[in-house]
Parts: structure tokens; sequence; C-alpha cells
């Protein structure tokens, strides 16, 4: 049977998901990338996946979902965490809590790994070759405007031992987070600000001067890394064509900024729909929508919010015997489906509105 190609605007996490699932399925399928290369703005960067929302541990979805794991990642089970007062609290978990992939151009990180799959089923790829909406069937370009989060860190090497450190305070990142990870050598700092973005590179020196204060480590070959995301304006609506998958539909955790787990998934479920007919809008809704919804409401509660509410959290989560179904339980709570689309539109009103691409 003879397919039409599917073109799909943007080599990223989403996209190239995308492509795998139809190139497996023997479609037809062209991506159209902007940038020289996939993951050309993610250098060489480690991000954190988080492994609590589902039951299924994120390192047997990507098996679900046919993705290969022949790219670098770590399993995080112990994690220092710090509260407002610069106390460490230690977290264990016998399933990781984490995975922290490699990110980047490079053989060894995520986007590579993906783009070598996409071409071995048979997917073609364009380079330096941006499309407009009206010229595909699945938009996967990320996040193109300012969103609620922003990321500034430093990328560097260091002979550090391993390490994953994590810093909740609002004096060090207002209403989100700072980390510091070493793994084999190669290190990240870095400040999630959900405001005063202003003073971002303020936050930053002061999160240096919390992890140094912590740990005399020693920084090499220092490179200044920075990214937005989180943009919830971008809703993917049913409808909507051409297809959106990954940030391009508004695919984020709001609380923490997490977005390659929905990046990945959306793809996977985009390609399904075009290939296999199933029911896209219904998968979202059904496997995706609950998770961000209730990620919003964390989000909200998480902004009024303090440090002391943060410690106690902590404290709380840092005791529990079985964290992973704690915090799966923070994304599992039962919302009427009208309060959901009324507070929807309440997230949506509240941002400026989509401007023309
Ligand atoms: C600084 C920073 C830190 C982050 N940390 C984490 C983390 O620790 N954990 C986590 O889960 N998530 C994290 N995220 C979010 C995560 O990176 C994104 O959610 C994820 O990359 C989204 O994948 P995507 O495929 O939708 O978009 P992208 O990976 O951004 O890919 C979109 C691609 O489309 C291309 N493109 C854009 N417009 C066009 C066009 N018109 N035509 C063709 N191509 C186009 C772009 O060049 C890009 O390559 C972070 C994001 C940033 C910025």
């Amino acid at each position: 049977m003879h397919h039409p190609i599917t073109g799909i605007a943007g080599a990223g996490l989403a996209g190239l998901s995308t492509a795998i699932g139809l190139a497996q399925a023997n479609q037809p399928v062209e991506v159209f990338e902007a940038a020289p290369d996939s993951g050309w703005g993610r250098k060489n960067t480690w991000d954190a996946v988080e492994n609590w929302t589902t039951k299924t541990d994120f390192a047997d979805l990507l098996d679900s979902w046919e993705i290969n794991r022949n790219f670098e990642y770590w399993p995080v089970n112990h994690l220092e965490v710090y509260d407002p007062r610069g106390e460490c609290h230690f977290i264990t978990s016998p399933r990781p809590l984490l995975y922290l992939v490699k990110r980047g151009d490079q053989p060894g990180t995520l986007e590579h790994s993906l783009k070598e799959q996409a071409l071995d089923c048979g997917a073609t790829i364009h380079y330096n070759e941006r499309r407009d909406r009206q010229n595909v069937a699945v938009w996967a370009t990320g996040a193109q405007h300012r969103g609620q989060f922003l990321g500034v860190g430093l990328r560097f090497e260091t002979s550090h031992p391993n390490t994953v450190k994590l810093l909740i305070s609002v004096s060090h990142a207002p209403k989100a987070y700072a980390y510091l990870f070493v793994i084999e050598g190669q290190g990240i700092l870095s400040v999630i600000l959900t405001r005063n973005f202003a003073n971002a590179r303020a936050y930053l020196q002061r999160c240096l001067e919390f992890f140094r204060w912590l740990v005399p480590i020693k920084l090499d070959n220092v490179r200044l890394t920075s990214g937005f995301g989180g943009r919830r304006a971008n809703f993917w609506q049913s409808g909507d064509m051409p297809l959106r998958v990954g940030e391009a539909a508004g695919f984020q955790d709001y609380l923490w900024g997490f977005g390659i787990r929905y990046a990945l998934h959306s793809g996977y479920l985009a390609a399904q729909a075009i290939a296999h007919g199933s029911d896209y809008h219904r998968s979202i809704h059904t496997q995706i929508y609950p998770l961000i919804y209730t990620s919003l409401l964390n989000r909200a509660a998480y902004d009024h919010s303090g440090d002391r509410v943060y410690r106690l959290l902590i404290d709380r989560f840092s005791r529990s015997p079985q964290l992973i179904e704690l915090l799966r339980r923070r994304y599992r709570v039962k919302i009427p489906s009208h309060l959901l689309w009324l507070f929807r539109q309440a997230q949506v009103n509240a941002t400026a509105p989509i401007r023309p691409r």
C-alpha cells in the first residue's frame, strides 16, 4: 500500500521520536530541522528525567516506545537535597528517582542516539531547513517563546567525584530550584527560575557560592548555558493541525520543568495515530494531560508556599520509605473534568496570546 510522506518540523526529541515510530511502521517520513544538527542548542549537558509520575520505570517506558537506550544515562538512587537552611537531607530509593541523560549533538547524547535510530529505520532528515506549519503534518518545534521557566547554568569539567545535589531555597532560586550534577568528570551547575529572570546571573552566582561552600569543587573549562521553556499558552487543542508534539504542544511538567519524557511519549503517540489510526487526542487526554494538569495544580501550590513549607515537605519526603509512591500520589489527584477545563482556561488566559509563527 502506498503511504503519503509525513513531514515533521523539528528534529528534537519529539520530532525524532515521531519519526522513529513512523519509520518503524514502514511509513515514509521526512524531518526538517532548522538547526545544523539535532541537539545543537543543548551542547553536551546532562538533564534529569523524573521517574515517579508513572508506575512503569522510565527505562522500561523507553523500551515500550521502541526507543533504543544506546545513549549515556545514569540512574540516580541517592540524592542530597538541601533545604533553605542549607541542611542536607539524604534521599535514597531502591527504584531510581531520576535518570540523568546526556543531551546534545555528540555521540552518546540522547539526540544523537534518536537521530541514528531514525536514520537506521529509514527516516530522512534535512538539517538547516526550517518549515512552517502549512507544509508539515507534525509540528515538533519545541519551546519557541519564553515560558514559565528560565534555566541558567555552568557546564564545566572537574575532578570532583560523581554527585547529585539539589537546593530548594527562595533566596537562591525563587519558587524553583538549583542543582549540581557531576558525572564522570563532567559538571553542571544550574539554577531554574520561574520569576526575577532579570537577576538570573545573580542567582547563579549565589548558587555557585552555596555549592562551593558545601564542597571545594574546582571548575575547569567553564561554559555558560541558558534556555527557556514551559509556555502554557501552547497547549494542544483537539482538531489542531498539524499535530503538535513535545513542547510545541505545551507538554511539560509545570512544577519542575521536566519535558523530556513528554516529548518522547507524545512523539510515540503521534506516530501511533498516523501509522495505525489511533486517536491522538484521546491518547493525550488519557495519558499525558492528567499529569500535566496535576503539575499545574502542584505548581500553584508551590508558588503559594515558601521556605517553611519547602522544609517540611523535604523532611517528609526524605523520611518516606516509599518515596516514589508518595510522589506519584501527588500526580494522581482526581480532578473533575469540568474543573480541569476551567483551570486550564484560567492558565491559558493568564498568558499572552499565541503569536503567529
Ligand atoms: C535549560 C533547559 C534545561 C532543561 N532541563 C530539563 C530537564 O532537566 N529535564 C527535562 O525533562 N526537561 C528539561 N528541559 C526541557 C526539555 O529540554 C524539553 O522539554 C524538550 O527538549 C522538548 O523536546 P521537543 O522535541 O519538544 O523540543 P526541542 O528538543 O527543543 O526540539 C525542537 C527542535 O525544533 C527545531 N525547530 C524549531 N522551529 C523549527 C522550524 N520552524 N522548522 C524546523 N525545525 C524547527 C529546533 O531547532 C529544535 O531542534 C530543559 C529545557 C531547557 C531549555
